[in-house]
């Protein structure tokens, strides 16, 4: 019998390593259509490859895969982030779990999985054709030879882990429901001077969130030359990726920097201010925050305009103030400041940074079980080309890991059971 796995990526080399060990005889094929395989594997995680995460902060999937949550919990029953973690170790590939509890190999480098996929396919056999594309021509009458038809004439099994594609015409060849791809994490441009004057800075745990939606991510923040990115906004980017597309990446947005409740951000400014009445707002940060952005948050509450101004005699006005000066209603905007802190997302930023799309091939367009086409016998979507996404911290892989462990499992067992 013969499988062909269209994709030389994550999900393509995982199927294919899985059925070989699963089902011997199996002849299995890679189609690859660049030159090189598992190429974004090799930049994961900054050429790290953040393979999976210890799942041990996460008390619900739905936080960290917005797209597919239900589909990965049953999954996860038959090949979770503990069988990986042990697939990889089992093979000779030490892995460590950060205090983030993302999981890397010890190496720290990519090529450590590379060369496991690589070196397992070559053990068992596995052939690898690259420079490769399936034709995604969609002409009912194609007379292309390496078409899907085409595919299905000379083998038994065709699987799909062509990965995410960022336009939904890439995925009508399939001919299934597509979900409308857009992309997930990516970084937030914001147009304000003073806030790129930051750049550089982290908040170690701020909130970012949609203001009158239920929209929020709480993690390290970064301030950028053009915005915001670092893990909350990453994340927040993420849940909201539908909603930022629908609204061409122009949206409000708010930082609570200090991820505390109004009430103790008062009650702690409270005991400042009573303790230290003659001491200037601006000479000290509070909630550990950084003392730049400190200032800029003072600037901004009681002079608002004043970070905009040029004005050197306006900001110190204001940057001179002390905790016994300030009026009530000062004091509250300051408060409001640290709790929602208003920004305008003008975009994305201008990298074309994003790492996943969410979107894809309909999970209602397969078996929740086998991953097998609903439409079509024998078709299997594995990977990114599924509407499946997460955040990051290896939960891409995971997924991508957990869905082709899945189909190499269904076609071995339609493969003993038509023996
Ligand atoms: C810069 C970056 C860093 C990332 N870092 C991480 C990380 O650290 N941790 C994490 O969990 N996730 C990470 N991700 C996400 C992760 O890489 C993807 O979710 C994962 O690679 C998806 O695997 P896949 O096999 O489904 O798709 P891919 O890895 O995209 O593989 C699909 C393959 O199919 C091939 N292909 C497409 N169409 C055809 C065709 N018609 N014929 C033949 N071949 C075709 C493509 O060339 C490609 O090689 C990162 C992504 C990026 C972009």
């Amino acid at each position: 019998m013969k499988t062909a796995i269209i994709g030389g990526g994550a999900a393509g080399f995982f199927t294919a390593i899985n059925l070989k060990e699963m089902v011997a005889p199996m002849e299995v094929t890679i189609f690859e259509r660049a030159h090189r395989v598992l190429q974004k594997v090799e930049i994961s995680g900054g050429g790290r490859c953040n393979c999976t995460n210890s799942f041990r902060l996460v008390s619900d999937l739905s936080q960290v895969y917005p797209r597919g949550h239900r589909l990965l919990k049953r999954l996860f029953k038959s090949f979770g982030p503990e069988d990986a973690y042990r697939w990889f170790e089992e093979r000779g590939v030490a892995l460590v779990t950060q205090d983030d509890e993302c999981v890397f190999p010890q190496s720290q480098d990519s090529h450590s999985i590379i060369n496991l996929f690589l070196s397992e396919a070559r053990r068992l056999g596995i052939e690898i054709k690259t420079g490769c594309a399936i034709s995604t021509n969609i002409q009912k009458d194609s007379q292309d030879t390496d078409s899907l038809d085409a595919l299905f004439r000379d083998y038994d099994f065709v699987v799909v882990t062509t990965g995410g594609s960022p336009k939904k015409e890439g995925l009508q060849w399939l001919g299934h429901e597509i979900v409308q791809p857009v992309p997930s994490l990516f970084t937030f441009q914001i147009e304000d001077k003073s806030l790129h004057d930051l750049m550089g800075t982290v908040v170690e745990n701020a909130t970012a969130f949609m203001p009158g939606t239920k929209l929020r991510a709480s993690g390290p923040l970064l301030i950028t030359h053009w915005g915001m990115s670092g893990p909350a906004i990453l994340r927040l980017s993420s849940y909201a990726a539908r909603l930022l597309a629908e609204n061409s990446y122009k949206m409000p947005l708010s930082i609570n920097w200090t991820n505390e409740t109004e009430a103790s951000i008062n009650e702690e400014l409270t005991a400042i201010a009573t303790k230290h009445p003659q001491k200037q707002v601006a000479s000290q940060s509070v909630f550990s925050l950084p003392s730049r952005l400190w200032t800029y948050l003072v600037e901004k509450s009681l002079a608002p305009g004043a970070e905009q101004s040029k004005s050197s005699q306006n900001k110190e006005n204001y940057m001179t103030r002390r905790w016994c000066d300030l009026s009530k209603k000062d004091f509250n905007r300051l408060v409001n400041r640290l709790v929602n802190d208003e920004y305008t997302i003008a975009g994305r930023a201008p990298f074309k940074d994003e790492f996943v799309t969410c979107g894809g091939i309909s999970l209602s367009a397969v078996n929740p079980s086998t991953l097998e086409s609903r439409q079509r016998s024998h078709l299997y979507f594995a990977g990114e080309v599924l509407d499946i996404d997460g955040v990051t911290g290896g939960f891409n892989f995971q997924a991508a890991w957990s869905t082709a462990y899945a189909v190499a499992h269904a076609i071995s067992q339609e493969a003993l059971s038509n023996k």
